[in-house]
């Protein structure tokens, strides 16, 4: 289905599709924030993610539980210490892997550096990394502090792919690159969805050329995890990183998830960098130090569960399995459909504007990178003003995310009337 197409032949309003929209009622479980009385129009979930109403009390459930049993929390009904299996199934399904895969620990960078201490393994002449350009800064110097750590220089041998004058990576290109770096290289990390475009990867072809020259594959889905189905297990992705807070609406800063495929992740021997949560849950207590780690992603814990925040996580996965990222998706590719069939329509818009995202429905997620020729910051403050939040990237690109859990259709039509106010 291609949405543009299908608003093009059967034009209708926003209020029918809300009417039509099977998940409007999953609006309701989110607060929206309020200014000036009214609800903003929040298209800014690819950056913080709103609070599930559920989440308070659920924090409150365990803080209760910790100041009535104390200690004995880790060990009663329903123990602190198997708190990282609850959001296994919910986690799977999100990325399409088994739950022995996936697992959510610590926080996006530092799981980034965990990966790459056990991905990146230079050996001989093969210690090339490939990025893209204008990656976003974190996970550029996760990969260089890695390189340089071993006495790589990162000027010599990290490769940035370079999209064209969109900002739009071509699979060939990528695969290009892959296969003529050969056996030099290395490790191959890339975004799911790019977060200034909007692009959403070739994750399966990235991997097939990867593992073609001997190479892994990783991926950062910051931008992708809760916004467009996934196969990693079936792709044979090798490893991959999200945070919670952005489409996961989990909370600032809240915690991350992981995948390992388990190819990988059953040998007991991949190099990782290790602690005691990842120890056997058999033997863990008796606190020696042979190390046997737990088959899969969980061998590489660390630490015991943050149980106080990652609730708020199990919060809102709960949320997800009652949507079903399936159902999401298809919601999904008809609001952002219906905000590029409004924008591109729009006279008094469409001279002034650049869409960077893909057209293509199977290249994106939600979002929409709007590249303004002229008056972007005017139109930003524009739409501020009259309660839209969104976000603004230098040089002159606004972000807009419609979200399917809780933005609606007449939200997005709303925006595109606010936005021609400005060019009128
Ligand atoms: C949001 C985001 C981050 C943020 O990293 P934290 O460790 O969660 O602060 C990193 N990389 C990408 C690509 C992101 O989109």
């Amino acid at each position: 289905m291609n949405a543009i197409r299908h608003f093009e032949k059967n034009p209708v309003n926003a209020i029918i599709l809300d009417q039509q929209d099977p998940l409007k009622e999953f609006r309701k479980k989110f607060y929206i924030p309020i200014r000036n009385n009214t609800e903003v129009i929040y298209f800014c979930g690819n950056s913080l993610g709103l609070q599930p109403k559920i989440t308070s009390s659920k924090i409150d459930h365990e803080l209760k539980k910790w100041a009535q049993k104390g200690v004995d929390g880790h060990f009663n009904e329903d123990p602190w210490v198997s708190h990282h299996h609850k959001g296994k199934t919910a986690m799977a399904h999100l990325v399409g892997a088994k739950t022995h895969e996936v697992v959510a620990m610590n926080n996006l960078t530092t799981n980034l550096h965990l990966l790459l201490a056990s991905f990146y393994q230079p050996k001989g002449t093969r210690k090339k990394m490939i990025i893209e350009k204008g990656a976003f800064p974190s996970d550029y110097f996760a990969v260089t502090s890695h390189m340089k750590q071993k006495g790589i220089s990162p000027e010599d041998h990290l490769i940035e792919i370079s999209p064209d004058e969109n900002g739009y990576f071509s699979t060939e290109k990528i695969c290009h690159s892959i296969l003529t770096t050969g056996d030099a290289l290395a490790l191959v990390m890339l975004p799911g969805i790019q977060y200034y475009s909007g692009q959403f990867l070739d994750l399966k072809s990235i991997t097939h050329a990867a593992h073609k020259v001997g190479a892994y594959a990783g991926f950062d889905l910051a931008h992708a995890v809760g916004n467009i189905p996934m196969t990693l297990h079936e792709d044979q992705v090798d490893f991959s990183a999200w945070c919670s807070y952005k489409y996961l609406n989990s909370g600032p800063g809240n915690v991350s998830g992981v995948f390992i495929h388990e190819k990988h992740g059953n040998n007991p021997d991949f190099p990782r960098l290790a602690g005691w949560w990842g120890q056997n849950e058999t033997i863990r207590f008796k606190m020696e130090n042979d190390f046997d780690p737990i088959p899969g992603i969980d061998g590489w814990m660390l630490s015991n569960a943050n149980i106080i925040s990652s609730v708020a996580h199990l919060a809102s996965l709960d949320i997800f399995e009652k949507a079903n990222i399936q159902e999401l998706r298809k919601k999904s590719i008809l609001l952002t459909g219906y905000l590029e069939y409004l924008l591109v329509n729009n006279e008094a818009i469409k001279p002034h504007i650049n869409i960077l995202t893909p057209k293509n429905e199977s290249e994106r997620g939600c979002q929409l990178s709007l590249y303004f020729y002229d008056q972007g910051r005017l139109a930003f403050d524009h739409l501020t003003k009259n309660g839209v939040v969104l976000d603004w990237r230098e040089p002159n690109v606004i972000r807009v995310a419609p979200v399917p859990l809780y933005n609606s259709f007449e939200e997005v039509e709303k925006f595109v009337i606010l936005l021609g106010q400005v060019f009128d």
